[in-house]
């Protein structure tokens, strides 16, 4: 099994971080995930382009240029053979002498590796299930960060409930899942939380939003109520490996009539079409 470690291609077992990397102390790092479909990247540009966005607003320099990165995704995938799966890549401040300043001259630790999965076809037809959780999680959730405490003890509390996905809010008003985005559908209007510090801005999100532009439904990018989430004839959460995931129910009731809804059906129907368009699979 190979991985990237610091740019180069090594085996697994090769690659060792030091005890003192800021990413293992202090969670002080980025990452993202990227969906592998038939060997190739989906939107790996948006992707890239986000990690930056998340170096810059936390002072953490890639010694790449983009392209160069895409280039070493590309090549460990290549490497590693795989045609469906994702590959994850992280850069820490690197390693220091444990102090909370930032380190004068440290260089990032880079990881990456691939994994293989599949689609996942049987909840993509059936749905999942949402709990309500609040959302009490720092303020700038548009950082892809390495600290997912938050949103790791939002998930538990969903798994330890019998559902897949925790649905949080900051005072009635959502925001998003513990990794995923959350929109609901209503009278036929999709309704999402605005691109702002309290969510991660998705990928999967601006596909599904580029698509409904594309398909004439009408889009509102604003905060709504745990009361319109509750109310709503439809609800949905987009992510890199669930794609657009219709919730069939939520805090134990039905959504809707307890199978997806014919918008969430679109929007799933169509971001299968992008992803063919760019991966022709
Ligand atoms: N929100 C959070 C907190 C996430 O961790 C993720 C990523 O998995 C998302 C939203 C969805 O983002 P993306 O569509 O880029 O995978």
């Amino acid at each position: 099994e190979y991985v990237m470690f610091n740019g180069e291609i090594v085996e697994r077992k090769a690659a060792a971080v030091d005890i003192e990397d800021r990413g293992y102390q202090f969670g002080d790092g980025i990452y993202e995930v990227i969906r592998i479909y038939n060997g190739l990247m989906f939107t790996a540009e948006e992707h890239l382009q986000r990690l930056d966005e998340s170096a810059a607003s936390i002072g953490i320099e890639i010694p790449y240029a983009r392209e160069d990165l895409q280039i070493k995704l590309e090549s460990l995938i290549a490497h590693n053979g795989v045609r469906f799966g994702t590959v994850y890549l992280q850069f820490t401040r690197g390693n220091a002498p444990r102090k909370h300043p930032f380190p004068v001259g440290a260089a990032p630790t880079f990881v990456a590796y691939t994994r293989e999965a599949g689609r996942p076809e049987e909840k993509l037809q059936s749905g999942v299930k949402t709990i309500l959780i609040e959302d009490i999680r720092w303020l700038r959730c548009d950082i892809k960060s390495l600290n997912l405490l938050g949103n790791l003890l939002a998930n538990q509390k969903a798994a330890e409930a019998g559902c897949d996905e925790a649905i949080q809010h900051r005072d009635g008003k959502v925001t998003e899942g513990s990794h995923s985005n959350v929109s609901i559908v209503k009278g036929g209007t999709v309704i999402t939380h605005p691109a702002n510090n309290y969510i991660l801005n998705g990928i999967s999100r601006r596909v599904m939003l580029e698509i409904c532009r594309k398909e004439g439904i009408p889009v509102e990018e604003r905060v709504f109520s745990v009361a319109e989430l509750e109310a709503a004839d439809e609800v949905f959460l987009t992510g890199t490996t669930i794609e657009v995931m219709p919730v069939i129910e939520h805090d134990g009731r039905t959504v809707g009539n307890g199978v997806p809804g014919a918008v969430t059906r679109k929007l799933q129907q169509e971001f299968r079409t992008e992803i063919e368009k760019q991966c022709g699979a």
